[in-house]
């Protein structure tokens, strides 16, 4: 079936608040036209993130219930830790408390100033903390990755000859290792195939280099290569996710996307070496190393989301979602980023309001009408974002792409909200030209959309 039911009955509810335009107008303005800056129980439907939103499910709150809070040697942490070597078949399992931690304590490790990082497109708190080692972030994604309307099957691939070409330039000495990101978030979800991964492994291998997966929808990507990559329709996903794996030293992960929690991360690695290494800062940083900054009951909660989360019913409901909203609203003439990508859909705010300009925040003006309009929050990934003043010239620099994210929360919305989203946007859409550009009355000198305030004009 093109679009399945909810693999799921629910059991427990929250409600959705409803609110009124003329209460949501004033919200906004109060604001500062930023929805970051609104409570979350004035939201209708929050597609704000997909990072710790998932809805757990009744398995996982009953692991909770058992979860043994020893110091050291949680019984939850044997399971964490099997779990996880049965999946990515990585040596040594590291918690952490979330994803970026996992990072941190990778490069603290492995990176000296003056080192490069290629990836396919570095995460945000992958390029920070590659830089907070006084490391350089490399991205290598084909270049079909970065053109918003080219349908390829696998956008998130690495151009190997860039990467060759990277090696060739920095030399291996200055490469401590090359990062793969599945699916690839900052290029709008994409994933990378089997072919591209070996590719790489093979290219990296070549020289010494180390390759690591910034796995955080590692089952996603799965998915994609057993939909569309030849060789895997047969193959159930962990064994996809186990050749994908054995084809690297080690990840870090975010489980609060494909983990199917709230909270929580790690680091899978082989070398004992470092292992050893990242578990002396760990203590330091984190906690003790059967625990990593979690609870006993957050490990279960994770080991077993990370079984759900490989389950075929529930990835193609999943990645199925995202496609129903991304196609209504192709079907609508909104424009959008093609294909959609695991988690997300992508409205093309320059083509969805070519009579704002760009220094007038178009991506930003299309937020605040999918809050004020329908209580919908989205995220600006455009020039409040990204644009900056050139360092030289004092001339601002505008980004490429002016988009705006509907990332869905994992087993959270059903399709009857999926079709009040895209109905809504429809609607919105029709009358774009009614909507204003904005102005930024307020800007902090770093991360400035977190906490700008703006105005109409
Ligand atoms: C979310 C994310 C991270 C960081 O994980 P946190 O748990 O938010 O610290 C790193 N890489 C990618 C690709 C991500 O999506």
């Amino acid at each position: 079936m093109q679009f399945p039911a909810e693999p799921f009955k629910i059991k427990v509810v929250e409600p959705i608040n409803r609110t009124t335009r003329e209460e949501r107008a004033k919200l906004i303005e109060e604001a500062g036209f930023n929805v970051f800056a609104i409570p979350a129980e004035k939201i209708m439907i929050d597609l704000l993130t997909d990072s710790g939103t998932s809805a757990m499910s009744d398995n996982q709150w009953a692991g909770m219930m058992i979860g043994d809070e020893s110091y050291a040697g949680s019984r939850n942490y044997f399971h964490f830790e099997k779990t996880i070597k049965s999946i990515f078949g990585f040596k040594n399992v590291i918690p952490t408390h979330q994803g970026r931690v996992a990072e941190n304590l990778l490069f603290s490790v492995m990176l000296k100033p003056g080192d490069v990082v290629p990836n396919n497109i570095h995460f945000d708190t992958t390029r920070a903390n590659v830089e907070h080692k006084g490391g350089q972030p490399l991205d290598l994604v084909i270049d079909e990755g970065l053109d918003p309307t080219y349908d390829h099957p696998f956008k998130g691939n690495m151009d190997i000859e860039k990467l060759k070409n990277a090696i060739r330039k920095y030399g291996k000495e200055r490469i401590p290792l090359v990062m793969l990101t599945v699916t690839n978030n900052s290029g709008g979800g994409q994933p990378v195939s089997m072919e591209n991964i070996r590719q790489v492994s093979r290219t990296v291998k070549k020289h010494g280099i180390p390759l690591f997966f910034d796995a955080c929808r590692f089952a996603e990507n799965c998915y994609f290569i057993k939909q569309r990559e030849q060789g895997y329709r047969d193959k159930s996903i962990s064994d996809v996710a186990l050749e994908m794996f054995s084809y690297a030293d080690g990840c870090t992960m975010s489980a609060k996307k494909d983990g199917l929690v709230n909270m929580g991360g790690f680091l899978g690695v082989n070398d004992d070496r470092i292992a050893q290494n990242i578990t002396n800062l760990l203590i330091l940083m984190e906690g003790f190393p059967t625990y990593g900054g979690l609870s006993g009951r957050d490990l279960e909660a994770v080991a077993r989301g990370l079984k759900e989360v490989l389950n075929i019913d529930y990835l193609h409901y999943r990645v199925s979602q995202v496609r129903y909203l991304g196609d209504l609203l192709t079907k609508a003439g909104v424009p959008i980023v093609k294909p959609t990508g695991g988690h997300a859909v992508y409205l093309n705010a320059k083509e969805f309001l070519p009579h704002i300009p760009q220094e007038q925040f178009p991506g930003q003006a299309l937020t605040v009408s999918l809050y004020r309009e329908a209580g919908i929050r989205a995220v600006e990934i455009g020039s409040l974002m990204f644009a900056h003043k050139d360092a030289e010239t004092g001339k601002m620099i505008y980004p490429e792409l002016e988009l705006v994210r509907l990332a869905i929360p994992r087993r959270v919305y059903t399709m009857q909200h999926i079709n009040y989203v895209a109905g809504a946007i429809v609607e919105i859409f029709k009358s774009r030209d009614k909507i204003r550009g904005l102005q930024i009355i307020y800007e902090a000198p770093v991360l400035r959309h977190f906490t700008a305030k703006l105005k109409e004009i």
